[in-house]
């Protein structure tokens, strides 16, 4: 059984720009600031954070299909 994906590729919606990030495993990241362009994204509708709305993989909360928000 192996854990879950602790590092995630976030994408900018504002610029483009592609940033590799690790996760935390206990809590869910709501802000995230592009490095490239200083814009802050917000997780879309839905979903409980940045990284499962821009990243390449889920948080670990969900990827232990637990929601972020209990
Ligand atoms: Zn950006």
């Amino acid at each position: 059984m192996s854990g879950p994906v602790l590092e995630s590729v976030l994408t900018c919606t504002h610029c483009g720009h592609v940033k590799r990030e690790s996760m935390p495993t206990d809590a869910c990241q709501y802000f995230y600031e592009c490095e490239s362009c200083q814009c802050v994204l917000r997780p879309k509708p839905g979903d409980c954070c940045v990284f499962c709305s821009f990243g390449s993989v889920n948080c670990p909360p969900v990827q232990a299909q637990k929601s972020c928000r209990g």
